[in-house]
């Protein structure tokens, strides 16, 4: 009777590993790193975008229309964001107005995230299959990740500040470090992190020398991130190629979304803009 009690208990602890363990679908290599630039910035269009192509970097451009999007210096036009897909970079979702998601209403949140959708169909591009929150918080809002499961969205990210560990993170709540010219220094700190199943997820804004935005970063320092990762033989891929490596289906299941959402809240985010 004991010998089956074991036996059984056994079993059962290794189909939970198992389960844990299938998540994992391709080996996920050291100095992995998804590069994402948010809020639509011009210079993404004319400056970021011919840069990691002679790099051979993949990348995501997270989409939002500010109040004063119209004003094409400062802002790329859906003509240029079309380009960038048709470049082979992705397209994210980064809600219509980078609206405050903890004011929102449930309904305001549909109808941010479907215009942004409608937008890309409507010019084009693949409809995207990643979220950034705005901001970079989640607030306590469980319904708008079940809104993105439900709309078929398979990662989503915030800027609580640490690697992406997929055994551990849910997919519509990843990690990430946001990067610009004032933290610079902690580059290589954040970078060697993309170790032993972690990958690491970049944010960056908008690329100038002129134009004042809290979270920019200079051209140089730019150049030297893209040096540093190509010299250090670091893969630099798109959000959506995560898919390779992660079973979102099972990852989704498996990590339970209020726990994660209570461990992120219990640190204080300062906003990405
Ligand atoms: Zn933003």
């Amino acid at each position: 009777m004991k010998i089956l009690f074991w036996f059984v208990l056994v079993l059962f602890l290794l189909s939970g590993c198992q389960d844990n363990l299938s998540i994992i679908k391709k080996a996920i290599p050291d100095k992995l790193v998804v590069l994402s630039f948010d809020d639509a910035r011009e210079n993404n269009y004319s400056f970021v975008a011919p840069l990691l192509k002679e790099y051979g970097f993949g990348a995501t451009f997270y989409i939002c229309e500010f109040p004063d999007f119209a004003d094409t210096t400062r802002f790329m036009t859906w003509r240029q964001i079309k380009e960038l897909s048709d470049m082979g970079f992705e397209i994210g979702n980064h809600t219509q107005s980078h609206i405050d998601l903890e004011e929102a209403s449930a309904k305001e949140l549909v109808r941010q995230v479907s215009y942004i959708e409608d937008k890309c169909q409507n010019w084009g591009i693949d409809i995207p299959s990643t979220f950034t929150y705005p901001g970079g918080r989640v607030g306590n809002n469980i319904a708008l990740i079940k809104m993105l499961a439900t709309k078929g969205y398979t990662f989503a990210r915030t800027i609580y500040p640490d690697a992406y560990n997929p055994l551990k993170d849910n997919p519509l709540l990843l990690p990430g470090y946001c990067v610009h010219s004032n933290n610079l220094d902690r580059l290589s700190e954040f970078l060697g992190k993309a170790r032993d199943g972690n990958i690491v997820i970049l944010t960056l804004h908008g690329v100038s020398d002129t134009e004042q935005y809290r979270v920019n970063t200079s051209k140089a320092h730019f150049l030297n991130l893209l040096k540093y990762l190509k010299e250090n033989d670091y893969s630099v891929i798109a959000m959506r190629d995560l898919n390779k490596y992660v079973d979102v289906k099972k990852a989704m299941n498996l990590i339970n979304i209020e726990e994660e959402i209570e461990r992120i809240e219990e640190i204080n985010i300062e906003p990405d803009y």
